[in-house]
């Protein structure tokens, strides 16, 4: 995923994040989601706008184009990613 592409797809989100708040009875997981969801979001559009989108956050390689589009905000190369799990258990993927 090419970084304007992935700044839509966050936008995106964000506005679904947005539209729930306006439910009359929001779906009981959206606090949490909003929460957890809007950190990542603006997370992710700061990178995309400083430029480092698509950078692994530990090794600071170019996340390989496949594997943005199989993941899109993976914040890690594939082999990063699962020596964070290994080191602090799994993460539920946004
Ligand atoms: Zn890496």
């Amino acid at each position: 995923m090419e970084s304007a592409e992935a700044a839509d797809h966050c936008r995106q989100k964000l506005q679904r994040y947005a539209s729930w708040t306006r439910a009359p009875q929001p779906p009981p997981h959206t606090a949490v989601k909003l929460r957890t969801g809007c950190r990542y979001l603006a997370g992710q559009l700061e990178k995309i706008a400083t430029g480092t989108y698509g950078q692994c956050e530990e090794c600071e390689e170019r996340i390989p184009q496949a594997r943005l589009r199989a993941v899109p905000g993976a914040l890690r190369c594939a082999p990063c990613q699962t020596a964070f799990e290994r080191r602090h258990g799994k993460r539920p993927h946004l």
